[in-house]
């Protein structure tokens, strides 16, 4: 309620937020979250929750009226189509040179994503978090985020003989065959459940393609994980769709205005509480744009010249790649990648073996490309049009469609086959307009403190992507979580 104090406010439930508030509350802290977006508890009218890949509808965007696929097109035809203005669970979020893809509601980016959770290799850490103690990772946060997460991996046997894995093993034949190392990913899927939709026992989810909309069995999003957990302890509260707008300083507390939303956008109250402590968990995007804002508008002037900086989309660039009639990939294709292609240190690229669940036989191999791109961008308030700009350039992909063509120049070569040009456009190969895995604009141990603190503002911390200098190597969410286990430690140990 307006005008309530509360211990902790945590703005916005993705993963780093929710080990914040799990943390704070076994420590005996009461805490409050924010989140923009929508609870994702309740089911619509067809008795689900959330809605299917090849049926987008009013759930499927946030506040758009027409989809925004970031597979646009298909056998050289656009699919996207009009849809009703909601808060729906995926945005589409677009800059200058970039459309970045983020998770809204209850759970951030766990609801929408693919669940894929990879600890990067460890002679790789050091250029991913230069400040952080590699040890201390691999011996206690990693393996405490991936307990906390359910990460586990898919069933060597099973995956040999099931049908919705062909894709996956025409993948691995590929990339053998040209002789790059080939490599099972883990995941927080329930692999016994998805066993289970193949064998016929149970209602089908990965199976029945959904994944970008939500899954509504079988995927541990942080609603079955940290944040279940967190709610148990009986000292955390969550507001869905309220939306943080300012954290201003007050007599050593802080002020943080709320717009309540309705499922149409508006704001229908404007909320003010005071918080001791504010922990900014909205997402790189989310808590970049927040303090860019706040510091350029004289509310936290005080934060320092590295706010908004070291912005990276993780190098992500899509491809597919056409196959002979003798190489089909399946009509039946579980949503939840499982595997990769580990070329990084020669190439500068690991590839996810992704799948295209049509639920019709495409030939093709569909690949997420995660490569060593060096451009770092920078947010900046724009105030003539009053927001937040990000000088990323389209160009600025070229580094990453060179180093995925280590891996798939080479394996087209081997195989004598070609790029599909029907996927992102007439004749377009490289899905080079888009990222899924935002990271930095508040990096660690350069906007922050060594542990997340925004040390001109005792109290004020920032706990998400956005203290990840534009790069994991590999999938994100498992470093973020990681790093906010790391963070959240020191700062209950020493500033409680
Ligand atoms: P988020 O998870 O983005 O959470 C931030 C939350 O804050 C959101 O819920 C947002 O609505 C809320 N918020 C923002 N601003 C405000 C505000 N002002 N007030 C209140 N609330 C606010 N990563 C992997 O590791 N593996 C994968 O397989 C994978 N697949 C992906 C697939 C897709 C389609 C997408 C979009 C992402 C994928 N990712 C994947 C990336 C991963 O989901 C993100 O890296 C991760 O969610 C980021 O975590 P976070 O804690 O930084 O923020």
């Amino acid at each position: 309620a307006s005008g309530a104090h509360v211990p902790a406010l945590v703005i916005g439930t993705g993963y780093g937020g929710s080990v914040a508030a799990l943390r704070l509350a076994q420590a005996g802290v009461d805490v409050h979250m924010i989140e923009m977006g929508m609870a994702w508890d309740t089911p619509g009218s067809d008795g689900k929750i959330f809605c299917n890949t090849r049926e987008p509808d009013y759930r499927s965007y946030w506040l758009r009226t027409r989809t925004k696929a970031p597979l646009n097109y298909f056998l050289g035809l656009p699919i996207d189509r009009d849809i009703p203005r909601h808060t729906g669970i995926l945005d589409a979020e677009e800059f200058g040179g970039i459309t970045v893809y983020q998770g809204r509601g209850v759970g951030g980016g766990s609801l929408v994503n693919g669940g894929m959770a990879v600890t990067p290799k460890r002679e790789n850490f050091g250029a991913v978090l230069p400040s952080v103690d590699a040890d201390e990772m691999y011996d206690v946060y990693y393996p405490r985020a991936n307990a906390g997460l359910g990460v586990g991996t898919v069933d060597p046997a099973w995956f040999d003989s099931t049908a919705c894995y062909q894709y996956s093993r025409v993948g691995r034949k590929h990339a053998q065959r040209s002789g790059f190392p080939f490599v099972f990913v883990p995941d927080v899927y329930d692999w016994d459940y998805m066993e289970q939709e193949a064998a016929g026992t149970v209602p089908r989810s990965a199976l029945a393609g959904e994944i970008l909309y939500g899954n509504n069995h079988g995927k541990k999003s942080l609603q079955q994980t940290y944040l279940a957990r967190a709610r148990a302890t009986g000292r955390v509260t969550v507001s869905p769709l309220h939306r943080v707008t300012s954290v201003a300083p007050a007599a050593g507390r802080y002020t943080v205005v709320i717009d309540q939303l309705n499922t149409t956008g508006d704001t229908t109250a404007v909320k003010t509480v005071t918080a001791d402590r504010v922990f900014f968990a909205a997402g790189s995007v989310g808590t970049s744009k927040l303090l860019v804002r706040l510091k350029a508008t004289g509310v936290l002037p005080g934060l320092n010249g590295e706010i908004g900086r070291g912005w990276g989309d993780n190098g992500n660039v899509m491809c597919g790649r056409a196959n002979h009639l003798w190489d089909p990939t399946g009509a039946l294709q579980s949503a939840i990648p499982c595997s990769g292609i580990d070329n990084w240190a020669a190439g500068g690229a690991f590839a996810e073996v992704a799948p295209l669940p049509t639920g019709i036989e495409t030939f093709a191999s569909f690949y997420l490309s995660i490569t060593r791109n060096p451009h770092r961008a920078e947010f900046s308030w724009n105030a003539a049009a009053g927001r937040v700009d990000l000088n990323w350039q389209t160009s600025w992909k070229r580094p990453s469609i060179d180093m995925a063509r280590t891996i798939f120049d080479r394996i087209n070569s081997r195989e004598g086959t070609i790029y599909r040009t029907d996927l992102f456009g007439v004749y377009k190969i490289w899905g080079d307009h888009l990222t899924y895995h935002p990271l930095g604009g508040a990096v660690l141990n350069r906007a922050t403190d060594n542990y997340g603190r925004l040390t001109a503002y005792p109290g004020l911390y920032v706990v998400d992507g956005a203290l990840i200098p534009g790069n994991t190597t590999v999938n994100p969410f498992v470093t973020i979580t990681a790093l906010a286990e790391r963070n959240i430690e020191r700062i209950i140990a020493t500033d409680l």
